[in-house]
């Protein structure tokens, strides 16, 4: 199959490496010429678990180079999904589809302003991987992935995606309602990645005062019901779910920390700045995800 990655950073290098490695023709497309270059001049290296491999995959920062693909996916930052849609709807076959497992709310519907809904898939991935320097890549985790038609229509090409990235060794099942599985991961990054980012502290530390754990806990509330106005199905043990993941991941700093660090811009207009907006727009007060987008929002302003 011919697969090409639309952002090509940590994430989307991992992927298009298994699936290269899975005998797919990939082709990695991105902004960052260092990265690029590396790529095509020394191959992708991924690190995993202390032992260092080398892929070898095309990369390209520009479209006219590339043919269109059978499945596209989508791993820019959220605050890039607008200008990676267009790019995702250029390199995309008629009968192909569009992946995102981004993190956050808004991407799949950022893509559907110019991809047709019912070509699009959305989900989640567990695998975590950070970017090491150009070119070179750390698989830092590996998970469950799960997707599922956007629309709900046309299930058959989740299936076969799905059966296409767990050959690849990216395990992967379908979900029916995909909408709620976004969700579910929204509110464990609403719980845990402003508090982190705006703190300094890793995901465990979380846990260890009261007043933390309050600011966690009713952002997960407030986002909740947020959810469940829209009709969307979230579990009902949510700040349970958040306070275990922060203590699997207790060593881990949250990607919104590790941005903050780096002084780049965070994905926080999908994640609690989504919550504020679809607030508003029911009329319900969510006083505490907007103290969180707030402070970040001005934090990344005067980088
Ligand atoms: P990253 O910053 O490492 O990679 C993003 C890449 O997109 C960069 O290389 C950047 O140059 C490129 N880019 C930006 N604008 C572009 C454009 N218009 N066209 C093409 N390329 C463009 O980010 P990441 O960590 O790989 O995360 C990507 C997404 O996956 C995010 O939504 C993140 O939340 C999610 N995610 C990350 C992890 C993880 O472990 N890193 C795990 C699960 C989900």
């Amino acid at each position: 199959m011919k697969i090409t990655i639309v952002g090509a950073g940590a994430m989307g290098s991992l992927f298009g490496a298994l699936l290269a490695e899975g005998g797919h023709e990939v082709r990695l497309l991105d902004i960052w010429q260092e990265h690029v270059d590396a790529v095509n001049e020394k191959g992708l290296s991924v690190e995993r678990e202390g032992k260092i491999r080398s892929v070898v995959l095309q990369a390209s920062t520009d479209l006219r180079e590339v043919g269109k693909a059978d499945l596209v996916i989508v791993f820019v930052k959220s605050s890039q999904t607008e200008k990676a849609a267009e790019t995702a709807r250029s390199v995309l076959h008629k009968d192909g589809w569009v992946l995102t497992l981004q993190n956050g709310m808004g991407n799949a519907e950022a893509i559907a302003r110019v991809v047709p809904a019912s070509r699009i898939l959305a989900g989640t991935t567990s695998h975590g991987a950070t970017m090491l320097g150009p070119g070179m890549i750390r698989h830092a985790g590996v998970g469950p992935t799960v997707i599922g038609a956007w629309t709900g229509e046309e299930p058959s090409g989740a299936q076969e995606m799905a059966e296409c990235l767990s050959r690849a060794g990216i395990e992967t099942v379908v979900a029916d309602d995909v909408r709620s599985v976004i969700w579910n991961k929204l509110l464990v990054n609403v719980g845990i990645n402003a508090v982190t980012a705006l703190t300094g502290i890793r995901n465990g530390q979380l846990l260890d005062l009261e007043p933390t754990r309050w600011i966690s806990r009713t952002a997960v509330e407030e986002a909740m019901a947020v959810a469940r106005k829209l009709g969307v199905r979230v579990r009902d043990d949510a700040v349970s779910h958040v306070f275990q993941i922060a203590e699997a991941t207790a060593p881990n700093r949250s990607s919104m920390g590790q941005d903050v660090d780096h002084k780049r811009r965070t994905e926080i207009g999908a994640i609690n700045g989504y919550i504020v907006m679809e607030g508003a727009k029911l009329g319900l007060a969510v006083p505490v995800n907007r103290t969180l987008a707030g402070l970040v929002e001005t934090m990344q302003e005067h980088f």
